[in-house]
């Protein structure tokens, strides 16, 4: 496609029409700089759309009318940046064609109360439901598939977020992360405005921030107060300095895993906000669901998509039904049951096919774990009450410092609670008898009579689903998934993107 430059709202409305792909778009003001070409070129690596671009300093969101006549305008420069980091279109229209005169038409729009009334837009009055009024309008003209923001104005991207989902617009959202430059400074239009000094105390700003995170990591608490007086030695001006629910913007809980510190300093007559996300521990997944739901696959492509751990709780189980059989235990017998759990160790070792090999007490049984025989015997042992007590413990162990997804029957519920991101993975049992004959025959197994199959699964999900002690059952705060009809790519693509979501970016790259 050819570069394209477009001026006018009404020769963007054909442009649009004709236009066959679907859109990335990249909403700013102008001035672009790293941080803008690393949206660009996210957007290009993300997939075959079409990349536009729009460049309008928007004045409803100035709250002072000296911000924006000295906001840095520099649209040649723009263009150029903008076409070699991959934009294919550029939409740069004036004022009066993004809000005509006496246009009637027009909604000005009012950000959510409850992500507004924080951070920025307490003493910026007005500012986001200005943000809200511009990317509302655009959205409607441009009607993307995918729109790009950073995570560097986090309170903006969750106030879009929530716009997006009040207005029902079929709109995904790619969060990049904060660009920063070599001295720890994000990357912003209004640091132009700096001089050395200012530049300096930002970058001790910036430093302290960082440095904040680091104490976090190894005392999981913040002392603001504390903090905030070290700024004031340092003679840093702060507007505010928070640490919140990084999605709520609420007061951080003493249970938040993930939380959020955010402030705003004054450098000279230059706002500058800075931020760091804090976490406790690296980000769970739980996927739970019955007998064939396509937890395996879905969940060893989530762990390479999202370069997690991959645990599978099922196979810990079967590992002891293989055990407990070739050892002949007496399971109704405590002091054997106890004897033997006291000399258990299961192993999970990456294999060269980029599969995992299970080990217990040495010997490898990846293999002989998925036979019928196992699978009519684990749900009885995966019922006895001490062998749950001892698996729950080493699986609470292996994800103790989290960064790991998680499949089985009771991760959502009992092993991981407080998991961030909870799924809870179904199909109909028809579709899950087909899935299993056609994975049994993958594996060259025995012949099994696909009615034969559908009855195993049905008594398997009846003794998992009624046992006692921590039975199969969504969690209330799990997300449901129906996955007849869904290849596994859009199950692996929709869970993908509910944690990119409910994870900042910045988080998962660490
Ligand atoms: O997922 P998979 O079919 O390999 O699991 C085998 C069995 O292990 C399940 O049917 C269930 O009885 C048991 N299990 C469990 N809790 C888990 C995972 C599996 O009880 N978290």
């Amino acid at each position: 496609m050819n570069q394209i430059i477009i001026r006018k709202t009404e020769e963007l409305k054909v442009w649009r029409r004709n236009l066959k792909s679907d859109i990335n778009f990249i909403p700013t003001m102008g001035n672009l700089h790293d941080g803008h070409q690393k949206l660009i070129s996210t957007a290009k690596s993300s997939n075959f759309n079409i990349n536009l671009l729009s460049i309008f300093v928007n004045p409803l969101q100035f709250d002072s009318k000296e911000d924006l006549k000295s906001y840095p305008k520099t649209v040649d420069k723009d263009i150029e940046i903008a076409f070699s980091n991959g934009a294919d279109a550029i939409f740069i229209p004036n004022i009066i064609d993004i809000y005509p005169k006496n246009n009637k038409s027009i909604s000005y729009l009012k950000a959510s109360k409850e992500l507004s009334s924080a951070l920025c837009g307490v003493k910026r009055v007005g500012h986001f439901d200005g943000v809200c009024t511009v990317i509302y309008r655009l959205l409607k003209l441009i009607q993307p598939k995918n729109l790009f923001l950073g995570e560097k104005d986090w309170q903006q991207l969750l106030i879009i977020k929530d716009l997006i989902e009040e207005k029902k617009f079929n709109i995904k959202i790619i969060p990049v992360p904060t660009q920063r430059d070599s001295d720890g400074v994000p990357f912003s239009s209004r640091n132009k405005h700096l001089s050395k000094n200012e530049r300096k105390t930002l970058k001790l700003f910036s430093n302290e921030l960082k440095n904040a995170k680091i104490i976090f990591k190894k005392d999981k608490k913040i002392d603001l107060k504390q903090l905030t007086n070290k700024l004031k030695s340092k003679n840093i001006s702060i507007e505010y300095l928070e640490h919140l629910h990084p999605y709520s913007l609420k007061k951080v809980q003493a249970n938040d895993n993930i939380s959020f510190l955010a402030g705003a300093i004054k450098c000279g007559k230059t706002r500058l906000i800075d931020h760091v996300f804090l976490m406790k521990r690296k980000p769970i997944i739980a996927i739970d669901g019955p007998a064939g739901s396509g937890k395996s696959t879905i969940t060893k492509l989530i762990a390479k998509e999202l370069n997690l751990l991959y645990l599978d709780t099922g196979a810990m189980y079967r590992a002891i039904s293989w055990l407990f059989k070739k050892e002949k235990i007496d399971y109704a017998k405590e002091s054997e049951l106890k004897k033997i759990l006291n000399n258990i160790s299961i192993i999970f070792k990456s294999n060269s096919i980029s599969q995992q090999d299970v080990f217990i007490n040495n010997f490898c049984v990846t293999e002989e774990i998925r036979s019928q025989e196992i699978s009519s015997i684990v749900s009885k042992i995966s019922s006895i009450k001490k062998v749950r007590e001892f698996l729950v413990n080493e699986q609470r162990k292996i994800g103790q410092s989290g960064g790991l997804v998680a499949e089985g029957r009771d991760i959502g519920t009992t092993v991981f609670p407080d998991a961030e991101l909870k799924i809870f993975l179904t199909a109909s049992i028809d579709e899950r008898a087909k899935r299993r004959k056609s994975e049994l025959e993958l594996r060259g197994s025995e012949e099994i009579d696909f009615n034969q199959l559908r009855e195993l699964i049905r008594k398997r999900d009846f003794e998992d689903s009624t046992r006692k002690i921590s039975p199969l059952k969504k969690a209330n705060d799990a997300i449901e998934l129906l996955t007849d009809g869904y290849s596994i790519n859009e199950v692996v693509e929709k869970i993908v993107n509910i944690f990119n979501l409910k994870i900042p970016k910045e988080i998962q790259l660490e």
